[in-house]
């Protein structure tokens, strides 16, 4: 049996019985690793670029629900907003918007899962919303007149470090940040559930601190080639 196989039926293993689910990360990687770990059952892949994505894409079953994860230019919306299922990487009201419009365009029956991401991380580069930003957003007259897309949680990125004390108190802040909208945006709103934190280094600090989506990909696929 594959590594890919394996690492697969590892990860269900051990994510039965908890409210967690895992999107397997397949930037890099070819379609046929990508068709290994759909064939052991495997739906659920994450891409952090476009591009690279809608290639893919093409040579692969319709049934995979994909998972953007990287940042998401305006611009490129309209590339991706048919078939979609959820953009984990919102961060501005602008970006949103683009999107709803997009999907309205498209004329989709179900609406685009969007993920508000938050700057969770010390480090600079990365993107992502501060607590207010994402509060002015979901006050704003706009956002509640969107009705191709539905918010569906919180995404954060934590600093690439080995201090588990600094990974936990990343991962608490996201959460708390979801409690905090939960109640004040979306009580009794059953879409609003996911916290998108975890990845290969990482995922096992996250699900103790509450994720609903762990984000592995050399955990599953093995080390990334950049170089071909
Ligand atoms: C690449 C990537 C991951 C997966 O990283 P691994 O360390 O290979 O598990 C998770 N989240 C995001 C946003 C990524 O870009």
């Amino acid at each position: 049996m594959s590594d890919i196989i394996d690492n697969i039926r590892d990860f269900d293993a051990k994510l039965l019985n908890t409210p967690c689910r895992l999107v397997a990360v397949s930037k890099t990687h070819s379609p046929e690793k990508i068709m290994e770990a759909y064939n052991a059952g495997h739906r659920l892949f994450g891409e952090n670029k476009v591009q690279e994505l809608l290639e893919k894409r093409e040579q692969l079953p319709h049934d995979i629900a994909w998972h953007l994860i990287g940042h998401l230019q305006t611009n490129k919306v309209k590339q991706i907003a048919q078939f979609i299922d959820t953009i984990q990487s919102v961060d501005s009201l602008k970006l949103l918007a683009e999107i709803n419009k997009r999907a309205e365009q498209f004329n989709r029956t179900v609406p685009v899962n969007c993920m508000l991401q938050f700057a969770i991380a010390d480090e600079e580069t990365k993107y992502g919303m501060s607590y207010q930003e994402a509060v002015d957003l979901l006050q704003s007259e706009e956002y509640r007149n969107m009705h191709f897309i539905r918010i569906t949680g919180v995404m954060g990125i934590a600093t690439n470090t080995y201090d588990e004390e600094k990974l936990r108190s990343e991962f608490r802040t996201l959460r708390d940040y979801f409690e905090r909208l939960k109640e004040t945006f979306f009580y009794a709103n059953t879409d609003f559930k996911e916290i998108s934190m975890g990845m290969t280094s990482d995922w096992k600090l996250a699900l103790a601190e509450g994720s609903t989506l762990i984000r592995v990909g050399s955990g599953i696929f093995g080390a990334r080639q950049y170089n071909k």
